[in-house]
């Protein structure tokens, strides 16, 4: 419950509109090269032949989610995750990544909210002051099933529609991304529960509500998978599982 996703890395701006065609792009340049600096001296010698080479600048780390098309922006970090704010939340874009072998577990995009509950003050039975606490935090990952990748077809949901079919829009990473941008969503439809400990509540009444906010909070994880679920799984070919 804590936070621990902050990034301090260095901060690259992509403005939106340019970012469809980049991020297309990126994902089918070949890696840099790293190509050997020779300089040579007029009159001089092969021995004195300098090579230096320069650090190869290392690729973006692959993200499924469609970042360009997110129209708040996003920046990338070096490190290889991208933020983005949505609704006054900071959502954290983690690099794609593979599942070990023997998990058989499927490709899958994930999210989870990281929240606190925010302690307090108190004098006697009654709640003096209540502390802050960090803002609450998403954070956004796809991770590949053994052999798959996000070139493949999907095999349901977004990417099986006809309107999908029609668009060229049938690959997994397509799938997935729509799930990223799904919770993205949420986040502008649905506003986060509040907490409503207040100071000159009793310390009982004051657990309570630490309690409460602790289950919507739960609640509003859950309600956004599952509205990701039906919008993203259960059209075109649906999985096995919905209604
Ligand atoms: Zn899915």
């Amino acid at each position: 419950m804590s936070n621990k996703t902050k990034d301090t890395g260095e901060q690259m701006s992509h403005p939106p509109a340019q970012d469809i065609q980049k991020a297309a792009a990126s994902q089918v340049q070949e890696p840099e090269k790293e190509t050997p600096q020779v300089a040579r001296s007029v009159g001089g010698n092969a021995a004195s032949a300098k090579i230096s080479r320069q650090k190869a600048k290392p690729e973006p780390a692959a993200i499924t989610a469609p970042l360009g098309e997110i129209p708040e922006g996003h920046q990338r970090q070096r490190k290889g995750t991208a933020t983005t704010t949505v609704a006054g939340v900071e959502v954290t874009f983690k690099p794609d990544s593979k599942r070990k072998k023997g998990d058989k577990a499927d490709t899958k995009t994930s999210v989870n909210l990281d929240w606190s509950l925010p302690g307090a003050a108190t004098k006697g039975d009654k709640v003096v002051e209540v502390r802050s606490v960090a803002p609450v935090t998403m954070t956004i990952q796809t991770a590949y099933a053994q052999g798959q990748n996000a070139a493949l077809n999907s095999a349901y949901g977004r990417g099986t529609t006809p309107s999908d079919a029609r668009a060229g829009d049938s690959s997994l990473g397509f799938h997935e991304g729509r799930h990223a941008m799904d919770y993205l969503q949420y986040l502008r439809d649905h506003p986060l529960p509040q907490f409503q400990g207040q100071a000159g509540m009793s310390v009982q009444e004051y657990t309570r509500a630490q309690q409460d906010y602790d289950k919507a909070m739960n609640t509003y994880l859950a309600d956004m998978k599952r509205k990701s679920f039906l919008d993203t799984d259960c059209v075109g070919t649906p999985h096995k599982d919905c209604p």
